[in-house]
């Protein structure tokens, strides 16, 4: 049996090569299996070191794994601004700021919109009814409590 070192803590010929062993890759919800990866593991703390080709592999799953949750997360963005009725334009207006084509990157996956901001997306999706509170605020037209306003602009008085 081929043994080795550990490179992580050491210990003496306490790495043993395994072959053939089913992993599992996971990202927030996603899973994904890989199979059949070899390498060495360490009986003494556990580390296990692939060898390239299934180090390779491994990564590679996860790159996609990453990848999907991020075309998800556009289709999400997507499905919801349309069953909300907005254009993208508007979804900016209302609901992210930033630039113009903020909602256009999201929904190809460009880059993951702000967490605060795809919360809100999904929250409008369970309760559209809320649309019409989004808009009256941030349009501007809904003050405030002025008193409590107050408040948080001087906390000492
Ligand atoms: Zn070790």
């Amino acid at each position: 049996m081929k043994r080795q070192n550990c490179v992580s803590c050491g210990a003496h010929n306490a790495m043993h090569w395994f072959e053939g062993r089913d992993f599992e890759v996971d990202f927030k919800a996603l899973k994904k299996p890989v199979a059949a990866l070899s390498g060495w593991q360490c009986e003494t703390c556990s580390e296990i070191e692939l060898d390239p080709g299934s180090a390779q592999r491994y990564s590679d799953a996860s790159d996609e794994l990453i990848y999907q949750s991020r075309r998800e997360v556009a289709n999400e963005m997507k499905r919801i601004r349309r069953k909300l009725h907005f254009t993208q334009r508007t979804a900016v207006e209302l609901l992210s700021g930033g630039g113009h084509n903020a909602f256009s990157r999201y929904e190809r996956a460009e880059i993951d919109p702000p967490k605060p901001l795809f919360v809100l997306m999904r929250l409008l999706d369970r309760h559209p009814e809320l649309v019409d509170d989004i808009k009256s605020i941030s349009e501007g037209k809904e003050p405030w409590h002025p008193s409590s306003a107050r408040e948080g602009e001087h906390p000492l008085t």
